[in-house]
């Protein structure tokens, strides 16, 4: 069948090299053409004629979605998160689900390490001090917080949680983990709880997928396990965390500080956090550099391609 018969329904403007190639390859919808009001009647009007639909970590093929899409065959997110795809749904309807792992694991590591170098140093803070003119003024900036030797327990110990534990070893920080499956790992610790490993940690890094259980899986408790000298590190999802909580311990000084590339109600960030010096906040980048966000189009590509031509799909979740 040829490439050109597959209506794909491309959900928001989220990499310009995949859309080109979407265009030129598939047939195109952009979801972001028509009004809001309107897309109810778009997404009748090309009901038959939609067969693939790619989203992200912000956008995807949620129930209302793939209900309003009878002819629905592939649901291709440029994300490995699929938190936002009605996987049941899916597997119900005979709806195949593709993501894109490995990629960009690198990446969201190289974040998360960055972010507790940034947050323990002060990086953006110290930044911001030169560029007020604070140095001439005031002189030497306030000491910080050593990063190497810090004790580092990582929640999800998967392709991304390990490869945040191989980058703090050669930082000489002893690693420890929580999630379901003990590994045998000779030189990483497991914990059977999350609250055991944030008591056993300086560092907690979030680095599981969202789903029912990890729901604000640090929560209240996790968080006083932590402690004032504790440092937070969120490169999974904004609602593992629980965001007032966290924003009233690190106002409290019951939590020593945070770096979060992710948050609970994206875009909208807590202001309370816009005045604290403990924190470093980016706008969920952890796999926003060129080289991996062209990696990850060309995985939906294949993917999209592969279901076309009825091979096996490169990276397949359902
Ligand atoms: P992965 O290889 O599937 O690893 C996930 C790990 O989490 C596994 O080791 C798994 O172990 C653990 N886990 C699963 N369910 C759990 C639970 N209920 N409680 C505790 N641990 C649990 O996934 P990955 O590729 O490393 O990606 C992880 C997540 O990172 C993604 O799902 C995504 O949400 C997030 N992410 C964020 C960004 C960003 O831009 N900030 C970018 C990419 C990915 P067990 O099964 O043994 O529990």
């Amino acid at each position: 069948m040829a490439m050109e018969s597959l209506g794909v329904l491309l959900l928001h403007p989220m990499n310009a090299y995949l859309e080109q190639e979407l265009d030129r390859r598939f047939r195109l919808f952009r979801f972001w053409d028509s009004p809001p009001d309107g897309r109810a009647e778009f997404l009748r009007a090309n009901a038959s004629a939609i067969r693939a639909v790619v989203g992200n970590a912000s956008y995807n093929a949620d129930a209302a979605l793939i209900d309003a899409l009878p002819s629905l065959e592939i649901v291709a997110s440029f994300s490995v998160g699929i938190d936002r795809v009605d996987l049941p749904k899916c597997r119900e309807r005979g709806i195949r689900v593709t993501n894109t792992p490995d990629v960009l694991t690198d990446d969201v590591a190289d974040l998360a390490v960055g972010l507790a170098i940034a947050a323990l140093r002060k990086i953006p803070q110290a930044d911001r001090y030169v560029r007020a003119g604070l140095w001439k003024a005031k002189g030497d900036y306030t000491l910080t917080t050593r990063f190497s030797g810090k004790r580092v327990g990582i929640i999800g110990l998967g392709r991304i949680g390990l490869a945040i534990a191989t980058r703090v070893e050669a930082f000489d920080c002893p690693v420890n983990y929580y999630q379901r499956t003990k590994k045998d790992y000779p030189s990483y610790t497991y914990y059977p709880s999350v609250v055991e490993l944030a008591a056993n940690s300086d560092i907690l890094v979030v680095a599981c997928p969202l789903n029912e259980q990890t729901r604000h899986i640090v929560n209240r408790e996790v968080i006083e396990a932590l402690g004032p000298k504790g440092l937070l590190i969120n490169i999974g999802r904004g609602p593992h965390v629980d965001e007032p909580e966290l924003v009233s311990a690190l106002v409290e000084g019951r939590l020593g500080g945070a770096g979060l590339d992710v948050f609970e109600d994206e875009p909208n960030v807590p202001e309370a956090l816009f005045t604290l010096d403990n924190v470093v906040l980016v706008p969920h980048v952890g796999s926003g550099t060129h080289e991996t966000r062209q990696a990850m189009a060309d995985l939906v590509l294949g993917n999209l391609e592969a279901h076309v031509l009825k091979k096996p799909l490169l990276t397949p979740v359902v």
